[in-house]
C-alpha cells in the first residue's frame, strides 16, 4: 500500500467515525487542543498575554516543560522594537527559565515527566558539525530558536527540541531563581564577554553597559582576577550596583567623555578587554576608542543597525574584534560555580511577579532607569 492510499483509507475511516457519531445523535467536533496563557509578539511595539494552544511533542526528541519560573531579557525588548526580523508576529517570546518536564517524546532518554529542569536559551542536537565543535549556537536544527523562530518560555508550557542536549537537570536543593540566570545571561556574559575578551589575571577590563548582561560579565570576569574592571553606563544607579558587584571604577558616560575618562584611569593606554554589552553604535564605537594596543573588543550586544568600524585608527593596533552568540558550553561549569556559592546570581534579581502579571513586568523591565530593574522573576 502506498502512503497516499493509506492516507485516503485513514480519511475514509475518520469520516466514517464522524458520521457514526452524528448518526448516534451526539454530533461533536474534534476535541480542541488544550489551552494555556502565553505572551505573544504581534509585531513591533505590540504584545499580548493571551490564550494559546498548549504545545505538544512534535519530534521524538522533544520535551514539553511546564514553566515554573521565567524572566524577560533585553533581547525580548530588541524583538519588540523590531530589531530581529527572524522573530515573526504570532511568536511566543522568552528563552530563559526553569520548569518541570510534563511529557517527553519517544527518543528522549535523559529526562522523564516530573523532572525539574533548567532550560538553556540555546537548543542543540549534539550531532551536527557545529554541535560537534561545541558551537551549539549554530546547531543546524537548533541554536537560539526559543522565543525567536519557535515559541518560547514566557508561557505556561514550552516545547523544547533536542531535549536531551538542551535541558539540564536541576541539582537537589538548588536555588531555582539563581538558575534562571543560567539560561542565558551568565553564560552569555561569560562566553561572549569574558572568554572571547581573553580576560587575564592583572589585565584591565572595561564593560560598556551595566545592565544584566554587563553585570553578568562583571561577575564572571572575576574568575580570572583582572586588576581593573571599569564599568561604563548612563545610569548612576546601575553603576552603584556595579561597584557593589566588584567594579574597581565606574564612569557615567552621559557627558560623552567616557573615552577620555578611561584613558585617564589607564595612564593613556586603554583597556586590554573592552566588552560591548548594549548593542548600539555609540557603545561599540566607545569600545573602539578605549581598546589598548593588543587588546580585544568583545561584542555581546544585539545590533539592529550599522556600526562604523574605524579601521583608519585601528588598522595598526594589533587588536581583535570578536562576536558570538552564546553557545552555553559553560553552563555545566556555571552550575557547579553557583552550587558551590562562588557567585550568587540572585543579586541580579530586583523584581518578582506572577507569570500572569507579565505585562506589568515588561513595563517595569522596559523602564529600568526609573524602576531600577535588572532581572525580573516571573513565577507561575
Ligand atoms: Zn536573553
Ligand atoms: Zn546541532
Amino acid at each position: 500500500m502506498t502512503v497516499v492510499e493509506s492516507t485516503l483509507v485513514a480519511d475514509a475511516a475518520s469520516t466514517a467515525r464522524r458520521q457514526a457519531t452524528t448518526a448516534a445523535g451526539s454530533p461533536r467536533q474534534d476535541p480542541q487542543p488544550a489551552q494555556m496563557k502565553a505572551l505573544v509578539y504581534h509585531g513591533p511595539g505590540r504584545k499580548a498575554w493571551e490564550d494559546h494552544a498548549r504545545p505538544v511533542v512534535v519530534e521524538a526528541t522533544d520535551a514539553i516543560v511546564r514553566v515554573t519560573k521565567t524572566t524577560i531579557c533585553g533581547t525580548d525588548l530588541h524583538i519588540l522594537k523590531g530589531d530581529l526580523p527572524s522573530c515573526v508576529p504570532g511568536r511566543i517570546l522568552g528563552h530563559e527559565g526553569v520548569g518541570v518536564v510534563d511529557s517527553v517524546g519517544a527518543a528522549v532518554t535523559a529526562f522523564k515527566a516530573g523532572d525539574r529542569v533548567l532550560i538553556s536559551c540555546v537548543s542543540a542536537c549534539g550531532k551536527c558539525a557545529y554541535c560537534r565543535r561545541g558551537m551549539f549556537s549554530h546547531c543546524e536544527t537548533g541554536g537560539w530558536i526559543l522565543g525567536n523562530t519557535i515559541d518560547g518560555t514566557q508561557a505556561e508550557f514550552v516545547r523544547i527540541p533536542h531535549a536531551d542536549t538542551s535541558l539540564y537537570p536541576i541539582p537537589p536543593g538548588a536555588d531555582e531563581e539563581a538558575l534562571v540566570m543560567l539560561s542565558d545571561i551568565l553564560p552569555t556574559g561569560f562566553e561572549c564577554g569574558v572568554l572571547n575578551g581573553k580576560v587575564q589575571p592583572g589585565n584591565t577590563v572595561a564593560i560598556v553597559g551595566s545592565g544584566p548582561i554587563g553585570l553578568a560579565a562583571l561577575l564572571t570576569s572575576q574568575f580570572y582576577s583582572p586588576a581593573e574592571i571599569i564599568m561604563i553606563d548612563l545610569d548612576d544607579g546601575r553603576l552603584e550596583v556595579a561597584r557593589r558587584f566588584g567594579a574597581t571604577a565606574s564612569i557615567n558616560s552621559t557627558d560623552g567623555k567616557a573615552a577620555e575618562a578611561v584613558m585617564k584611569l589607564t595612564g593613556g593606554r586603554g583597556v586590554d578587554t573592552a566588552v560591548e554589552a548594549v548593542g548600539i553604535p555609540a557603545t561599540f564605537e566607545l569600545c573602539e576608542e578605549i581598546v589598548a594596543p593588543g587588546g580585544v573588543i568583545a561584542n555581546i550586544g544585539v545590533h539592529g543597525v550599522q556600526v562604523a568600524l574605524h579601521l583608519e585608527r585601528l588598522w595598526d593596533r594589533n587588536i581583535s574584534i570578536t562576536t558570538r552568540l552564546v553557545d552555553t558550553v559553560s553552563t555545566p561549569m556555571l552550575l557547579n560555580i553557583v552550587k558551590a556559592k562562588r557567585i550568587d546570581p540572585t543579586r541580579l534579581i530586583t523584581h518578582r511577579f506572577k507569570l500572569s502579571q507579565i505585562l506589568e513586568a515588561y513595563e517595569t523591565f522596559g523602564h529600568a532607569a526609573e524602576t531600577k530593574a535588572l532581572k525580573v522573576i516571573l513565577e507561575a
